[in-house]
């Protein structure tokens, strides 16, 4: 259905030709497990920067709303929801405040995120127990019925956010118990088709408001895939291949996990260009990718990093690993070149730990020079970090 709605968007859009999503890619839209940390990184940033917006807008309402309930509610009453909306000013404020430009844990913002639904959902709860069955006349009946509105208006808020299934379904948990709560408790006390009645009617625009998360998710997603990848061998392009390269490091040092950075360079690139022609080298250097990209796990990925350069990110991956899975790769072959012979490349590996590189451009540039020593001991070999001395022999 996802599917569907990207299709119906994506065909009014010219700059966004492959709008359908791939098998992954729709399993994305369920739920956030396995979302490659550009996706992670851009997503939070958009999450984070609407959440802020509407924390913004919730502060700076609140005192509007407190005028229109004070020239309207009766006395006491006033007071009472007056309470309660100085109090959640508060956990709004803190929101804010997570919530602000720069460096955020990822963790922060899922929980400013949850906070955004579930304190007005329980300021909801509070303010209706105070409010009762919507007692009062005229405007005060009005102003009244605005709170009895409430939750159709925060899960109509999910849309505003590109979010997955299970987080569209997490947030509006705390929507329904209080909406069920309250219509149980005050609304129509004890009346269980009243409850059932006001969920349902709530379960359709909370739909309305998911199905809206989900297509801005996938549209997220789509976009980016089109702006990350080179369209020549579908390996992410140098801009995203560096931004991917800095959030994987960090995620290491985090973790205090090993990471390996390799270089591959393909050998006598040049010749197939000049002896066959630029297309037939295109062809030759897609090839290579795809055969590049098929050896790899699925936390790997794959940079075009210049011309025929390309480098393999591996996250948790030490030495010894990432020097058996090139192995691997090696002996896969980079596929063949127009005259038939094996395309073959020179690659330099260098790992976090073992190379003792602490920052991203350093661990590359450690990896380059090996990828250099191996073109310079006879090309088609492996340099790699407890190898260095002779590199591997090409392979037979
Ligand atoms: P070495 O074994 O030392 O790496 O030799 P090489 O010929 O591979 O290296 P060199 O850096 O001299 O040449 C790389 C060539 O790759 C030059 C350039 O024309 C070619 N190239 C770069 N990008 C593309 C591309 O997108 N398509 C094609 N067909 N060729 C490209
Ligand atoms: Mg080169
Ligand atoms: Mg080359």
């Amino acid at each position: 259905m996802f599917e569907t709605i990207v299709r119906i968007f994506g065909s009014d859009l010219p700059s966004l030709p492959r709008a359908r999503l791939t098998r992954e890619e729709q399993r994305w839209l369920l739920s956030a497990h396995g979302h490659n940390p550009l996706l992670r990184a851009r997503r939070a940033g958009m999450v984070a920067a609407r959440a802020r917006l509407l924390a913004g807008l919730f502060l700076a309402l609140t005192p509007v709303w407190m005028l229109v309930e004070f020239l309207t509610l009766p006395r006491s009453l006033w007071l009472a929801v007056g309470t309660a909306r100085l109090v959640i000013i508060v956990p709004f404020l803190a929101m804010l405040w997570a919530l602000r430009a720069g460096d955020r844990h990822r963790g922060v913002t899922v929980i400013a995120l949850f906070g955004l639904f579930a304190v007005p959902a329980i300021f909801y709860v509070w303010t209706m127990q105070i409010l009762g069955a919507g007692s009062g006349a005229g405007m005060a009946q009005a102003v009244i019925a605005t709170h009895t509105f409430f939750p159709l208006l925060l899960v109509a808020g999910l849309g505003l956010f590109p979010l997955t299934l299970a987080e569209s379904l997490a947030l509006s948990l705390p929507i329904f118990l209080a909406r069920g709560w309250i219509v149980w408790q005050v609304l129509a006390p004890g009346e269980v088709y009243a409850v059932l009645g006001a969920l349902w009617f709530l379960l359709l625009v909370a739909a309305a408001g998911g199905l809206a998360a989900g297509s801005q998710l996938a549209l997220l997603i789509a976009l980016l895939r089109q702006s990350i990848r080179d369209p020549l061998t579908g390996a992410f392009s140098r801009a995203s291949g560096e931004e991917l390269l800095a959030l994987e490091m960090t995620i290491a040092q985090r973790a205090d996990q090993p990471f390996a950075v390799a270089f591959i360079d393909l050998d006598r690139f040049k010749d197939v260009n000049d002896r066959h022609g630029h297309d037939a080298g295109d062809r030759v250097l897609a090839a290579a990718a795809a055969s590049i990209a098929g050896s790899l796990r699925t936390t790997d990925a794959l940079l075009r990093w210049g011309g025929e350069e390309f480098m393999v990110l591996m996250p948790d991956t030490d030495c010894m690993q990432a020097m058996v899975g090139l192995e691997r790769l090696r002996a896969r072959g980079f596929g063949v070149r127009p005259d038939g012979q094996r395309q073959t490349a020179s690659i330099g590996v260098a790992e976090r730990l073992a190379d003792g590189r602490a920052d991203a451009a350093r661990l590359v540039e450690l990896a380059d020079q090996r990828m250099y020593q191996a073109k310079r001991a006879g090309r088609d070999r492996l340099f790699g970090c407890q190898l260095s001395e002779g590199g591997r022999q090409p392979h037979a």
